[in-house]
């Protein structure tokens, strides 16, 4: 078995391009893991970019790991055979770091799942000098890393471009001098903005299980610990480097062309700490673009406000006249006009996706969408006149202040969208689907909406049932949806503090039983969950300084809850 998994790995190699392989030798060694398996790693832009970052560095060799395939699982967790990088197929115990790049909470069990397979202990307090630096970084590391504190020995908080090479050199510097591996981290928690070691903070409870304090150990640590971001993005490109077949995006060429957004979505978390929006001009892309297309591949513009970058039109024109293709993941409906429609038209584009999120005008305000129905369909005019043919639909159910009237008007609204798309005379020619992807609202760390709680998985169940039930009947009109129960534990794992790594940890050991996991951690996860949290709660977060203060946030939760717009 072990050989015909070695095989397996080197022809993920032989199919891809751009990876590197170093000698084993001098230099300090990472191995960079992403907590799913390869298809969705390989799609991910920011582990492709900490990848070609730490390979760029003389002093540095970085392969990958991911998590194996359903089928492998049981070779590697027999313990036999230890979990293997895939350029040397070295265990991961041999590498000086673990680094997991880690962008959705729904990952953090595979994270436990990963270390176990390496035979690595699973929590920082097991492990020894002899053991990797286990590191985490990423999106959801980045927003809340307290449930997973007990598991890591250091996070490092923020955009990879600014932090990564610092925290090289604080490695660097310290294998130079022959500083231990606590030694290690004691400077890089002094000197490395951004670095956050949870063993060097203690936090305190009240009897009501609230957050009492949070508290560095050491005076000359940093209360606050800042998220770190690029001051521009425009000096740099941020493109895929490793190309396959096996991915989910193989045949697109993913290249990202913006960050932040400063429109304030009021449950949009990379909104509001990927503030303010930074674009890159068309110049800054050219290159990129053109390997893309060189490479024969359909252009992916990638970034959170994709169609408020001023340059779009132009790039999307440049790609046009080279004889390409471009996709971009979801636009604003109030950007689509007759010109952006004409690029998507002219691009070939079948599907757009768009984000209404909300059917009625008054929950669209309190979640400060700033879209109106005029808007929606004089998008859907638009592009249904360049002949886009399927048009996807993004809803949220459970958002504050939700009501049945609502839900009903999610429902009329996607009837009205396919009535006016049937009787369009583009329409007719050429409008094939409606594909509805309802998700539940999960409240988010850094948001408005981070004091409010999930709503009850039983109700919001219902409330898919019923727009499925509505919508069924309705020709050209296809409803997808998320699980709510997962949900839940979606929420746990994104707003919890690190006594739910407790619960965590019993999952795994229960073989991912989250109801056995839940009785057997003795923490009550309604508590994180389905409680709604008063604006003087220190929050498990608060520690992070995302560049956004408290106070601003709790004005826009106090205006959503009257409906007002900022
Ligand atoms: S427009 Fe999109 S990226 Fe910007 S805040 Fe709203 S949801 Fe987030």
């Amino acid at each position: 078995m072990a050989w015909s998994l070695r095989r397996k790995y080197l022809d993920l190699l032989d199919r891809e391009e751009g990876w590197v392989k170093k000698i084993w030798g001098d230099h300090m060694t990472i191995c960079l893991a992403y907590p799913n398996h390869y298809r969705a790693g390989m799609s991910n832009l920011g582990f492709q970019t900490i990848y070609r970052i730490i390979n760029n560095h003389p002093s540095f060799l970085c392969e990958r790991v991911f998590l194996p395939d359903p089928e492998d699982e049981e070779s590697f967790s027999s313990g036999s055979l230890p979990l293997f990088s895939l350029e040397s197929q070295k265990p991961l115990r041999e590498f000086d770091v673990v680094a997991f790049s880690i962008p959705f909470e729904n990952d953090y069990p595979n994270i436990l799942k990963m270390l176990d397979m390496a035979g690595i202990p699973l929590t920082a307090a097991d492990r020894t000098d002899a053991d990797p630096l286990i590191v985490g970084g990423g999106f959801s590391a980045s927003l809340n890393p307290e449930p997973l504190a007990d598991f890591f020995d250091l996070f490092l908080l923020g955009e990879g471009e600014d932090l990564a090479p610092e925290y090289l050199e604080a490695v660097k510097s310290a294998r130079t001098g022959g500083l231990t591996k606590r030694e290690t981290l004691y400077r890089i928690q002094r000197h490395v903005k951004g670095a956050y070691c949870p063993q060097y903070y203690k936090v305190e409870y009240t009897q009501d299980g609230l957050i009492e304090s949070f508290k560095p150990l050491d005076p000359t640590f940093p209360e606050k610990i800042k998220r770190r971001k690029m001051t521009g993005i425009d000096h740099f490109t941020t493109d895929q480097c490793l190309t396959t077949p096996d991915t989910e995006f193989g045949g697109i060429f993913l290249t990202e062309v913006s960050r932040g957004c400063g429109r304030g979505c009021r449950f949009c978390a990379a909104g509001f700490v990927g503030r303010p929006p930074r674009f890159r001009h068309g110049e800054i892309l050219a290159s990129s673009i053109h390997r893309g297309l060189a490479a024969g591949q359909k252009i992916g513009l990638l970034g959170t406000a994709v169609s408020d970058m001023p340059d779009l039109p132009r790039v999307c024109r440049s790609i046009i006249s080279q004889g390409g293709k471009f996709s971009i993941g979801s636009l604003r409906l109030d950007r689509i006009n007759k010109e952006t429609a004409a690029l998507l038209g002219q691009a070939v584009a079948e599907t757009v996706a768009l984000a209404p999120e909300a059917g009625s005008q008054r929950l669209r305000d309190v979640i400060h969408k700033g879209i109106t129905e005029e808007h929606i369909f004089t998008a859907a005019d638009a592009l249904l006149a360049q002949g886009i043919t399927n048009i996807r639909l993004y809803f949220m159910v459970g958002l504050p202040s939700e009501t049945a009237e609502d839900v009903e008007a999610l429902i009329d609204l996607v009837q009205k969208i396919k009535g006016h798309a049937v009787k369009s005379p583009a329409g007719k020619r050429t409008f094939r689907l409606i594909t509805v992807s309802v998700n539940q609202f999960i409240p988010k760390a850094a948001t408005p909406f981070q004091w409010c709680p999930l709503e009850d998985v039983n109700a919001v169940r219902k409330k898919m049932r019923r727009i499925v039930s509505a919508l069924r009947r309705e020709k050209a009109v296809k409803v997808i949806h998320d699980i709510p129960k997962w949900n839940y534990i979606q929420a746990l794992l994104s707003l919890g503090d690190r006594r739910v790594g407790k619960i965590l940890l019993a999952a795994h050991r229960h073989g991912g039983n989250w109801s056995q996991a839940m009785k057997a951690a003795d923490e009550d996860p309604d508590f994180y969950v389905y409680r709604r949290k008063d604006l003087s709660e220190i929050l498990p977060w608060d520690f992070i300084d995302y560049g956004v203060t408290k106070s601003f946030l709790m004005k826009e939760y106090e205006k959503a809850s009257q409906g007002a717009i900022t």
